[in-house]
């Protein structure tokens, strides 16, 4: 499905003028419509060149092509018509798109707003107290990693939102898209440490969100949206092959598991982090959970632990 914002337009142009300006034919009023009427041998370009073909009823030199732009975009801009199903504005693709998220969800705090595109969402009970809900349309990996598999094959990776609240901001993120067999990586830097996330399923990765790289708070503050990692191609049969790679989670699967991993992590801070003689606000929150934004306040052999235990493939 193309973005709703993606607009197509009939423009005119002259292969005469040596400036190329489109004017979309639904702007060219009656009164105006010279250069496709007989009246066109007035022009001062065209004169010299039709001088005596009196037949001619409409200039040579008039073109009509067919031409696209986005509408979410403050000024029109015309690209040529591209019906290139694998093009972001043309395909799936589009709802990661940040100026669609933004025209789509206007109002939406970054994160507030899931591009859910109506769909249910998993939440609820304790999940609610303690990380958004979940677009249901997601498929996750025991390492916090989500997959998104539009209809025509598109494929979006992001984190999840249990990842973005234990790490709260990244510093960093450098791309493998091509990284162990297809299976794509990205480098996650936290207060200096490096920290390999894999996916692991093996894609065909046509793209990164290289605004990570300005914006790397993006991926925490936004995971289910802007935040997005890899887009990439899956076909039907690799979607939905056994061999395709471990075992997705959705619907109410992914919430129970999502909810036993907040109490494997409380488990984790209680036993494997207490402080004697320090306090633990910083890391545990109201109702013994683990804190917000926990690895900000870990040292970097913690925070390791911390990655190997939920994070890492097995
Ligand atoms: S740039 Fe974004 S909002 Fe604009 S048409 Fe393309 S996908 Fe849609």
């Amino acid at each position: 499905m193309k973005c709703p914002f993606l607009k197509d337009t009939v423009v005119r142009t002259c292969d005469l003028s040596p400036v190329r300006k489109m004017i979309p034919t639904s702007s060219i009023s009656e009164e105006s419509q010279r250069c496709s009427t007989p009246e066109f041998k007035s022009c001062p370009v065209a004169e010299d060149q039709f001088e005596g073909q009196s037949a001619l009823s409409s200039c040579p030199h008039l073109c009509e092509s067919m031409v696209q732009h986005c509408a979410a975009q403050s000024t029109t801009q015309f690209i040529p018509y591209n019906n290139d199903l694998l093009s972001r504005c043309n395909s799936d693709a589009h709802r990661y798109c940040t100026l669609y998220l933004q025209r789509a969800y206007p109002g939406s705090d970054s994160g507030a707003q899931p591009p859910n595109g109506g769909h249910q969402e998993i939440g609820g009970g304790r999940m609610a107290e303690t990380i958004p809900a979940t677009p249901a349309r997601l498929q996750f990996s025991r390492n916090h990693m989500w997959l998104d598999i539009a209809p025509d094959g598109t494929c979006h990776v992001g984190v999840d939102a249990f990842l973005a609240r234990v790490l709260g901001q990244v510093d960093s993120a450098t791309f493998l898209p091509d990284a162990e067999e297809r299976r794509p990586s990205v480098i996650l830097n936290i207060n200096g440490t490096d920290l390999r996330l894999t996916f692991p399923r093996r894609l065909n990765i046509t793209g990164c969100n290289y605004r990570l790289r300005s914006h790397p708070e993006t991926l925490t503050e936004d995971p289910y949206g802007n935040g997005w990692l890899f887009e990439g191609q899956v076909s039907k049969c690799e979607a939905n092959s056994e061999g395709a790679g471990e075992e997705m989670l959705s619907g109410d699967k992914a919430r129970r598991w999502i909810e036993d991993e907040m109490d494997r992590l409380s488990d984790f801070v209680h036993s494997r982090l207490s402080r004697p003689n320090q306090t633990d606000e910083v890391l545990v929150a109201d109702g013994g959970v683990a804190a917000p934004q926990l690895a900000q306040n870990l040292d970097r052999d913690e925070l390791l632990q911390l990655f190997n235990l939920f994070f890492t493939l097995r």
